[in-house]
Formats: C-alpha cells, structure tokens, sequence
C-alpha cells in the first residue's frame, strides 16, 4: 500500500467548515486507495489564546504546564476531523501524539523526535482507516505530553512520512505553494514549481513563511519528497525534493527566490578590546541566556580595539542589548542598538561557485540608495541587514533585477 501523509494547518482547519472542507479531501485520497495519516494543527489560533490565558493566570506558568495546556488545541482538531469522516462513511481513528508512538526528549515547550513506534497507526491503515494524529507533540520519558515548539506540525508530518516510509508527505496551507517572493509584496511573483530542499531550507530559515524551517531539514535528512499546496484550491503547488530535476543541470536558474524577515534588530560591541576568546567571551553569555544570535559581523580590530555587530530577533533585542552591555564594558567598550532593521535574501543553489552574485545584489540595492547595514553570505545565499522600512522596495527591484518574473515556470 502506498502512504501519503497529508498535514493541515491552523487556517486549514479554522472552523467546522473547513474541517468539512479536509474531511472532503481526505476522502477522496481514502477512496483514491492510499494508506492516509493526517496531521492537523489546532483551529485557526488556538495556540496563540491557550498561551494568552496561561498568561493570564500566572505570571510565570511552568513549560510542563504550558504543554499540557497547548497540545489539546490538536486534541479538539483531530476528533472532529475524524467525526467528520465519521459523518462520511469513512474509518477514521484520531490518535493524539503520544497514542502515535511519538517519543519526544528535550525540553517542554521545544522538544524533539527521538523515535516514532508505529505500530498502531501501522495496524490501523492495514484495516482501511484513515489515521488521524494530532500535530506538534509526543510523549517524553516521564510519559508527560510535551510539545515540539510553535510551527510544529510540519514537523510531526514529515517525521510521520519519514518513519512510515511514506510516498509524499502533502502540506495543505492557505497559499497554493512556495513562491519567488511575498505575493503581498510582490505582485508578479510566481508559484516555484519544483525546489531543492538545501534551497527551501534556506528560504525557510530566512523568512518564507510556508513551512517550518526544521520540518524542511527533516525531509532533506530522511529524502521525503514534500508537496506544499493550497487546501482551499486544487492545484500542482510546490515539489520539495532533494535533488531538483537533473535535466536542465547548469542552465537551470540560478536564484530560487527573495525572501526577507522583518523581525531583525542589531546589536554593537564598539571598540572592545580583542584578542584571542574574545568572541567566546561575547556569544557564550548570550547562548546561555538562550538567546539566538544570526548574522555575526566583527571589524577588523584597529590598535587592539574592534566592533563585533550580530542580529537577534527583535523579542530578543532588550535582553541581548543588556548582556551586551556588560560584556563591552568588561572589555573597554559600549554598546549599540538598533531595534527596527530587517533582511532580504537571495537564494538558490545556482549561485554556486558563480562570481558576481553578491556584487549584482549590492549594485541593485545601491540604485536605490538602501543602505547596507550587514551581509553574510554562502555557497546558496547573500543576505543584507537593511533598515526595516527598505525591506519592501529592495524585495521588489531584486525581484526585478534578477528576473523572477520573466522565467518561464
Ligand atoms: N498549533 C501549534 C502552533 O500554533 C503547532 C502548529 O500549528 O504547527 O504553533
Ligand atoms: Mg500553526
């Protein structure tokens, strides 16, 4: 029997409505003959009002709770979906995550898959049930419920197809797939038929929204071909597949898209003092903090004296200013701020050993007069930190420049 493993997301499942609208879908791939599970997300956002009333109650309400609380938001989703199949004459079984065999470790609130067992969702298909499990949670070894962290589904649903040897893993959203830049933004940006997925990682890590960054890696890891598509319309949406197709080799194009991320804001060590440890002086306190630090920049130091610049998030900004801080007076300097910043990314794997990549970004963002606050680059990415209300402008003009639009998809 060949497994599909469809995953759904909040929006998808918003309202009764919509979970009709997923039933009539699962359906069909269950009439279609495929060994069907379906991951589904809490209703619409769920998440966000459990997480808002543990706030109201406590001021510091403890992760195992916070767990607790969060994963019956999927618990709702998968019984009424599974009551609508129900309704439609087809065998459906909810599972929450821990009913799945999902084993998590880690910490509550930001767990990880060590292992799925499975076994019973195994034995349902083998009966002809459509096997419905709860996204984004699993069991720990205490048997507690915890969580894999916000976006999580994505993840349970490749993690699913991965382990159950799955033909595809569908990612059902409100878009009709992965595009070369923010349609908001973007009006002539164009649906990507077929990426790699070392580029939808990239894309995914630097601000396009469409799916989990980790979910992405996840396939790459286990070679789970991911299919993202719209579930309000039919159509082909987005292949995600280790290696794109081999046909075109080096004429293939060479970007993938622009993405950009508007939650970026800096900090800067000024004249600090360097020498050997000291970025580890720097980064070793924020990690602690638990504090994720992106692009990392340092000057050349100039009498012994440097700038050490990173980007954090900006929920993460007053807390890392203040770390900062203290780090740069211990060292002989200040420190710098600057909250309202963002990133544009050119991505693609084309760019590979192609000179001239990063020049024509800068030479775009030139033209119109952006100034670059930082870059960083690799083999498939060039990244510039730019004030937060360029961001918009720059994505379209190198939408433009490189010629998105035009190619022919
Ligand atoms: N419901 C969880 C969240 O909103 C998990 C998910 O939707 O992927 O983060
Ligand atoms: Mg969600």
């Amino acid at each position: 029997m060949s497994i599909v493993v469809q995953k759904y997301g909040g929006s998808s499942v918003a309202t009764a409505e919509h979970i009709k609208v997923v039933a009539e879908r699962a359906k069909k791939a269950h009439e279609a003959g495929l060994g069907l599970v379906v991951v589904v997300s809490a209703m619409g956002k769920t998440t966000d009002r459990l997480l808002a009333l543990a706030g109201e109650v406590a001021r510091d309400p403890s992760p195992r709770e916070i767990d607790q609380l969060l994963s019956t938001g999927e618990r709702q989703s998968v019984a009424l979906l599974a009551m609508a199949l129900h309704d439609r004459g087809v065998p459906a079984t909810s599972l929450t995550g821990p009913q799945a065999g999902m084993k998590i470790t880690g910490r509550y609130g930001s767990g990880v898959i060590s292992e799925i067992q499975p076994e019973r969702m195994r034995a349902l298909l083998d009966e002809g049930q459509v096997v419905i499990v709860a996204g984004f949670q699993g069991m720990n070894a205490l048997g507690d419920v915890m969580t894999l962290g916000r976006g999580g589904s994505d993840t349970t649903a490749v993690a699913l197809a991965a382990a159950l040897h799955a033909d595809r893993c569908e990612i059902y959203t409100d878009v009709e797939g992965v595009y070369t830049a923010d349609p908001r933004i973007v009006p002539g940006a164009r649906r990507i038929p077929e990426v790699s997925s070392a580029e939808m990682a990239e894309m995914a890590w630097r601000g396009a929204k469409v799916m989990h960054p980790r979910a992405v890696e996840l396939g790459a890891l286990y070679g789970v071909e991911i299919h993202v598509r719209s579930s309000f319309k039919e159509g082909p949406g987005t292949i995600i597949r280790k290696d794109k197709d081999m046909e075109r080799l080096e004429t293939r194009e060479t970007v993938a898209g622009i993405v950009h991320d508007l939650d970026v804001s800096r900090v800067t060590l000024t004249g600090i003092k360097t020498g050997p440890g000291t970025m580890s002086r720097i980064f070793a306190p924020l990690a602690e903090a638990g504090v994720s630090v992106d692009v990392i920049v340092e000057s050349a130091p100039k009498e012994g004296a440097s700038d050490v610049a990173f980007t954090v998030s900006r929920a993460e900004f007053a807390e890392a200013r203040r770390i900062a801080g203290e780090i740069a007076a211990s060292l002989g300097g200040e420190v710098e701020g600057e909250e309202e910043l963002g990133k544009v990314s050119v991505v693609g794997t084309g760019m590979l050993n192609r000179p001239g990549y990063a020049a024509k970004m800068f030479g775009s963002l030139g033209q119109l007069n952006v100034p670059i606050r930082m870059v960083s680059t690799s083999e498939i990415q060039v990244t510039c930190v730019l004030p937060a209300d360029r961001v918009e402008e720059a994505v379209r003009r190198l939408h433009e420049d490189y010629e998105l639009e035009e190619r022919d998809v």
